[in-house]
C-alpha cells in the first residue's frame, strides 16, 4: 500500500488548478498522468529575464525586461500589418508588436498612459525598436515576478508554456518533505541536497550551468531513481532466491543420445554456460540466469540441452520465442534431436486453433509431451502442464518481465533460462536486470568465416544487381532487405514489393517475398522455399530479423541501410555468414549521410563482436532506446541518464546490496525511508517481495 504521505503527488494531475480535461491530455501526453510525473518534467533550459536596460540602451536580439509607459495604439490597416503599441521610458521608444490581435485585449492589457512592465525579446526594425508578442505584461508592482530566471520546460503543441509552468509550480507546492532514504554520510560527501531541496533546485535554475547533469540537485534525482531501481532488482531476486526451488538432476541418459544426434560438438563456452546452468538447476533455488551470446553463436542448442535435465527429471520444459517463424523454426531444430533422445515435442503458436489445439493442450496437461515450444500462445490462461520445471526464454528483450512470470506461473518452483541474441552493455545489463547471473557465449562454433561488409550508395544498384546475378550463378542465396519506416507499414510494403517486381523482372520464380503482412502460413511457405526450395532471392522487410536460420544464405543486401539502427544491422548481418562459405553484405545507403548514421555503417563494416556494437550503439543512440525498453516492458528512467550517470549505477547497486544485507526487510529507520522511496518510483511490485511488505 502507497504510504499516505505519497497521496498529493500520486494524484491525477487534472486535481491541480488551471488543469482542465483538454489540457490534461495534453500535459499527460508530455509528461504523464499524475503529479509526480510533472515533477520529474525538468527544465531543458532557462530564460533570464533578469536583463533591465533603459531603452536608450537596449540592445536589439537580446531578451529584457523594461518599464514602460504607453503611449499610442496603432491598430492594424489590414490582416497582414500587425497592430502596434508605441511605448517609452523617458530615454527612447519601442513598439510592442502584434499580429492578428484581439483590440479589446490590447486595450484592457495597454490602456494609453498607463506603465507596464514588459518582457519579451527585443528586435530592431527599420531602424526602431520593437518587441513582437511580450511574453510578459503586468502592472509595475509584480516586476520582481518577471525579472526573473524562467525555466524553460520541454513541449508538446498545443500546450501553453505558461499553462504548464503554472501546473508544475502547482506540483511542487504539494512535494511533502520526506524521509531522508540515503545514507548520511555519503549524502554529506558528495554535498548533496535533501530530495524536496533538490526537486525544487531542479525546478529553478539560475543559469545554464545549473542544468548540467552533474550539477548536485540532478545528481541527488537521478542516484535516487537508480538506487529505487536496483533495490526494487534486487528484492526481487532475492525473494526468488527464497522461494521455494526444487533441485533438478538428469541422469544424462537423454543429453547423451541428443548429443550423439548432433553433427558437431560444443564449443567451450557452450560447455561452460551449460555447466553454470546445470549447477543452477541442480541447487534447491530457482534459477534466473541469462544466456547472452552474439547472433549465431549457438544458444538454441545450449537450451535445448538444460530443458533435457528437466525432463531428464521426470518434468516438463518450455521454450517460448517471440515469433511464429521462430517458433517454428526451434521446433524443426529440435525436432530431430528430440526424437533421437525420445523426448516428445509440442508445437503451440498462435496459428493452432480448434480442435488441434485442445488436443495438444489435453496431451500437455497430461504430462504427453515433455517440450512445449510455442510462441505468446503458450502464455494464455488455459495452457496447463503436468510438471512445468523449466522455461526457456528466447530473445528476450521482446519480452516484459510481466510474461515471463505468466509462464513461469504455470509450473512448480520453474527454473528461467533467459537467452538474449542482443549483447547487452554491462551498464544496461544492470538497470533491467539487475545483478542477474549471466553466462556469455564469448566463442563463435567453429568454421564461420567474417562477412564481408560494404557500404554501397543506392546510385549503383544496377552494379549490385549485376553481382548478385554472378553470385547465383554460384549457386548463393541471398537476402535483400528492405526498412521498415515505422510511420507507415503499406509503404514499407510498397518498397519492397516494387524492389519484388524489379527483381521478378530479372530473375524470374527464384525470387521470393516475405513481409508482416502476409498470413503466417504465407510466410512460413515463403521461408520454407528459400531454405530448401525453389527460392533463392527473398525479398524481405525486417520480418526476418530475428533467429530465422538458412545456412547457405551467404549474400545480404540491406537498403536505405542508414534507417537502421546499429543493432539491428548486426542481427541482421547474422542472418548470413552461418555456412562454410565466404559471406558477403552490402549496405545500401542513399546520400547524404549524416554524422551518426555514418558512424554506424563505419562500425558495422568494422566489426561482428556483438559486444563492441552494443557499446558503440549504447553511445551513438542512449540507453533507452538500445534495449527498446518502452516496447519491452522493462524500466525506463525519467531522471537519470545512463550516458552521464552510468557510473552511479553500479554505486547503487552495491548500495541496494548493503542496505539489504543488513536490513532485508527494509524494517529500520533507513530501510523504511527507502519503502518510501520505492513507492515515489513506482516500485511497488518490489514493494510486495518483502516479507512484512
Ligand atoms: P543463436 O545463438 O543465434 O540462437 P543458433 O542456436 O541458431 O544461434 O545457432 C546457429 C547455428 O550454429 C545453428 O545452425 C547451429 O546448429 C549451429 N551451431 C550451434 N552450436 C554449434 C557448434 N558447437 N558447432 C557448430 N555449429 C554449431
Ligand atoms: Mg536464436
Amino acid at each position: 500500500m502507497r504510504p499516505q504521505i505519497l497521496y498529493p503527488v500520486f494524484a491525477s494531475i487534472e486535481s491541480l488548478p488551471g488543469i482542465g480535461a483538454k489540457t490534461a491530455t495534453l500535459v499527460e501526453r508530455l509528461a504523464g498522468p499524475k503529479v509526480v510525473d510533472l515533477l520529474w518534467h525538468l527544465p531543458a533550459s532557462i530564460v533570464d529575464r533578469r536583463f533591465m536596460p533603459r531603452l536608450v540602451d537596449a540592445p536589439a536580439g537580446r531578451i529584457a525586461t523594461l518599464t514602460v509607459r504607453v503611449e499610442a495604439h496603432m491598430p492594424s490597416p489590414n490582416r497582414r500589418t500587425p497592430y502596434r503599441v508605441r511605448c517609452t521610458d523617458g530615454t527612447g521608444s519601442i513598439d510592442l508588436v502584434f499580429f492578428h490581435a484581439r483590440a479589446d485585449w490590447l486595450n484592457a492589457a495597454l490602456p494609453v498612459g498607463a506603465t507596464r512592465v514588459v518582457s519579451g525579446r527585443i528586435e530592431e526594425f527599420h531602424g526602431a525598436l520593437q518587441m513582437p508578442h511580450p511574453d510578459h505584461i503586468v502592472p509595475p508592482e509584480r516586476l520582481n515576478e518577471v525579472a526573473v530566471v524562467e525555466p524553460v520546460y520541454p513541449m508538446t503543441a498545443g500546450l501553453a508554456p505558461k499553462t504548464l509552468w503554472k501546473a508544475i509550480s502547482a506540483a511542487l507546492d504539494l512535494a511533502p518533505d520526506l524521509p531522508e532514504w540515503q545514507d548520511a554520510a555519503w549524502l554529506k560527501r558528495r554535498g548533496w541536497p535533501s530530495w524536496r531541496e533538490a526537486l525544487l533546485s531542479a525546478h529553478s535554475p539560475s543559469s545554464e550551468a545549473e542544468l548540467e547533469a552533474h550539477v548536485p540537485a540532478r545528481l541527488r534525482l537521478a542516484y535516487d531513481e537508480l538506487l529505487a531501481n536496483q533495490l526494487a532488482l534486487d528484492l526481487i531476486r532475492r525473494a526468488n532466491r527464497r522461494l521455494p526451488g526444487r533441485a533438478l538432476r538428469g541422469d544424462g541418459r537423454l543429453r547423451r543420445r541428443a548429443s550423439a544426434a548432433l553433427p558437431f560438438s560444443l564449443t567451450p563456452s557452450q560447455q561452460s554456460a551449460l555447466a553454470e546452468i546445470d549447477a543452477d538447476m541442480a541447487s534447491e533455488t530457482r534459477m534466473l540466469r541469462l544466456l547472452q551470446g552474439d547472433v549465431g553463436s549457438g544458444k538454441t542448442v545450449v537450451g535445448l540441452m538444460a530443458m533435457l535435465t528437466a525432463v531428464e527429471a521426470g518434468a516438463q520444459a518450455a521454450l517460448l520465442a517471440p515469433t511464429e517463424i521462430l517458433a517454428r523454426q526451434h521446433y524443426e531444430t529440435i525436432g530431430p534431436l528430440a526424437e533421437a533422445a525420445g523426448v516428445r515435442l509440442g508445437l503451440l503458436t498462435g496459428r493452432d486453433k480448434g480442435k488441434a489445439r485442445a488436443r495438444l493442450l489435453e496431451s500437455l496437461a497430461a504430462g504427453e509431451i515433455d517440450i512445449a515450444v510455442g510462441t505468446h500462445a503458450l502464455i494464455q490462461e488455459d495452457v496447463v502442464f503436468k510438471d512445468l520445471a523449466m522455461a526457456v526464454i528466447d530473445e528476450q528483450h521482446r519480452f516484459g518481465v510481466h510474461q515471463r512470470l505468466q509462464l513461469t506461473a504455470k509450473g512448480r518452483a520453474v527454473d528461467v533460462l533467459v537467452m538474449t541474441a542482443t549483447p547487452i552493455p554491462r551498464t544496461l545489463q544492470l538497470m533491467a536486470y539487475g545483478d542477474m547471473d549471466a553466462s556469455r557465449l564469448t566463442d563463435k562454433p567453429p568454421g564461420r568465416k567474417p562477412v564481408d561488409t560494404r557500404a554501397v550508395s543506392a546510385d549503383r544498384l544496377s552494379e549490385v544487381i549485376d553481382a548478385v546475378e554472378r553470385r547465383l550463378r554460384d549457386g548463393a542465396k541471398i537476402y535483400w532487405v528492405c526498412p521498415l519506416v515505422e510511420e507507415s507499414e503499406s509503404v514499407d510494403l510498397a518498397a519492397a514489393t516494387e524492389r519484388y517486381n524489379v527483381l521478378r523482372k530479372r530473375f524470374g520464380e527464384r525470387v521470393g517475398l516475405v513481409h508482416g503482412k502476409l498470413k503466417t502460413a504465407e510466410k512460413d511457405a515463403v521461408m520454407e522455399a528459400f531454405a530448401d526450395g525453389g527460392v533463392d532471392i527473398l525479398v524481405a522487410t525486417t520480418v526476418i530479423e530475428v533467429g530465422v536460420n538458412v545456412p547457405a544464405a551467404t549474400v545480404m543486401v540491406i537498403e536505405h541501410a542508414e534507417r537502421f539502427g546499429l543493432a539491428q544491422l548486426h542481427q541482421l548481418r547474422g542472418r548470413i555468414g552461418r555456412g562454410d562459405a565466404a559471406s558477403t553484405c552490402l549496405l545500401l545507403y542513399s546520400p547524404p549521410l549524416g554524422e551518426t548514421a555514418k558512424a554506424r555503417l563505419k562500425t558495422i563494416r568494422e566489426t561482428d563482436d556483438g559486444f563492441v556494437i552494443a557499446e558503440e550503439d549504447l553511445r551513438l543512440r542512449g540507453a533507452g532506446e538500445v534495449l527498446g525498453t518502452r516496447q519491452s516492458g522493462l524500466p525506463t528512467f525519467r531522471l537519470a541518464d545512463l550516458s552521464e550517470h552510468g557510473e552511479l549505477l553500479a554505486v547503487a547497486r552495491d548500495d541496494a546490496r548493503l542496505v539489504l544485507d543488513s536490513d532485508p526487510e527494509l524494517a529500520t529507520e533507513r530501510g523504511r525511508a527507502l519503502r518510501i522511496l520505492l513507492y515515489l518510483f513506482e516500485r511497488d511490485t518490489a514493494v510486495r517481495y518483502l516479507r512484512s511488505g
